[in-house]
């Protein structure tokens, strides 16, 4: 990179907005600009689906930083903005209003994308998705006591908006295709416990069921199932995945398998091009395979390994994933990659509270699922990243037994 050239960061998300922070604070003195397809100073997407949901905040609450930041650090930030092209000969990005941007290194964070159902109705009204801040606000238009909610996908989405719709007293009915919810994400208990807490608050949750059409004449109101029942409701909420955002990247000519492909230093098959957060696909040194991570750490973490290697050092990441999802009292804290896991040990952690550890075939702790209060599980949860990172082997026996302290058997390990 030559001196003089400019940082570049395509994405004011999560990512985009923590990375130009990274960058500054590493000690680069020359332009920054981000460029943000968003209107709104770039804000935290977790409250999305909780508090702003419940009417308890707004998405604007949860900005980054604030207007002066990127004022006061020269920050170049461009909302509203979105990238159409990459030229990597050139060097340069391109704006849709048709402006040029030059650029010595490149971080691409552009996030991920809501699945769209292929069903007929998908597109009526009242049939709702959720990413941004302008989804969150329509769905919360549409949640007050008495209305009927369907939500289709019983993943951390789908289950957050249902818990959130059931606490403004909505009558809520889930339906999943899959034979149990977060099939991808945790252990069978884990999930069984969640789904068992939904059906105590009122929600109606339904597996093994098969959407196959969204009826109403303009506007949702009703889903029929494949096996022609019908689900009555004011309104919908498709929550099954998301997909990442690259065809910047892929138009590009950039590396692309389940994301943008980076290497451990979050490069991609360009040099002076990074992707992190939602959008990159990285082989974690831990599971030794190439995954995608959707949360909220990953982000944060991915930013700052990226801008610190955009300013020439070389910084690996391989954190240990870490996540968490709010649904009613309880929160979820989830450390390494459970679905890793062949086998679950439960320990009672609390009253209502528990972690289930996931250990593989070789009987090393690969995740750790604690659903509770947050106070009884965080500390097991933050312990088990610890012992995940070092591989540990421990005796099922202990990891069940509260009595153990799990910070005798990190101690152990070192
Ligand atoms: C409703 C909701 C609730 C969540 N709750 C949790 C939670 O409880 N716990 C947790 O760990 N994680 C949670 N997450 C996930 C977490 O928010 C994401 O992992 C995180 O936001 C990823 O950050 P990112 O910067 O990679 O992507 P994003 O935050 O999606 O940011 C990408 C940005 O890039 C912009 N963009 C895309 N293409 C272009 C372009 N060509 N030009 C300019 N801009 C572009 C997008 O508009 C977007 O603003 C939640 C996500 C959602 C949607």
């Amino acid at each position: 990179m030559k001196p003089g050239e400019a940082m570049v960061v395509v994405g004011g998300g999560q990512c985009g907005a923590r990375a130009v922070q990274v960058l500054r604070e590493g000690g680069w003195a020359g332009a920054i600009t981000l460029i943000a397809e968003e209107t709104e100073l770039p804000y935290e997407r977790p409250p999305l689906s909780k508090a702003v949901l419940l009417g308890e905040r707004t998405p604007a609450q949860g900005a980054i930083h604030s207007e002066a930041f990127y004022r006061e650090q020269g920050v170049d930030l461009r909302s509203g903005c979105q990238a159409k092209a990459i030229d990597r000969a050139a060097h340069t990005v391109t704006l849709a209003n048709g402006e040029t941007l030059a650029y010595g290194r490149l971080l691409i964070a552009t996030g991920a994308q809501p699945r769209r159902m292929q069903v007929p109705g998908a597109d009526l009204a009242g049939v709702h998705m959720l990413r941004n801040a302008g989804d969150a606000l329509a769905m919360a238009a549409e949640f007050a006591p008495g209305r009927r909610i369907a939500v289709i996908g019983a993943g951390f989405i789908g289950l957050e908006v249902a818990a959130s719709a059931v606490q403004r007293g909505c009558e809520v009915v889930v339906l999943e295709a899959a034979p149990r919810a977060l099939m991808r994400a945790v252990p069978a208990e884990v999930a069984q416990c969640l789904v068992a807490h939904h059906r105590e608050r009122g929600a109606d949750v339904r597996l093994n069921v098969q959407v196959e059409r969204f009826e109403g004449e303009g506007r949702v109101r009703a889903v029929v199932l494949a096996d022609g029942s019908v689900v009555p409701c004011d309104a919908a909420v498709v929550g099954v995945g998301v997909a990442p955002r690259v065809a910047l990247a892929q138009e590009a000519g950039l590396e692309i398998d389940n994301g943008i492909a980076v290497d451990p230093a979050l490069r991609t098959s360009d040099a002076d091009i990074y992707a992190a957060g939602d959008v990159c696909s990285f082989v974690h040194p831990l599971y030794g395979r190439r995954m995608r991570l959707e949360c909220w750490r990953n982000a944060e973490d991915q930013a700052r390994t990226a801008a610190l290697n955009m300013l020439g050092q070389d910084e690996t990441h391989s954190a240990v994933p870490w996540f968490w999802s709010d649904q009613y009292d309880m929160t979820i804290q989830i450390a390494g990659l459970p679905a890793f896991g062949t086998t679950t040990v439960v320990r009672e952690t609390g009253a209502a509270s528990k972690v289930f550890f996931a250990l593989n075939g070789e009987g090393e702790l690969v995740g750790a699922s604690g659903v509770g209060q947050t106070g009884e599980i965080a500390r097991d949860v933050r312990i088990a990243q610890a012992l995940i990172e070092r591989r540990a082997r421990i005796d099922p026996a202990c990891l069940a037994d509260r009595a153990t302290k799990l910070k005798a058997l990190l101690a152990q390990q070192a």
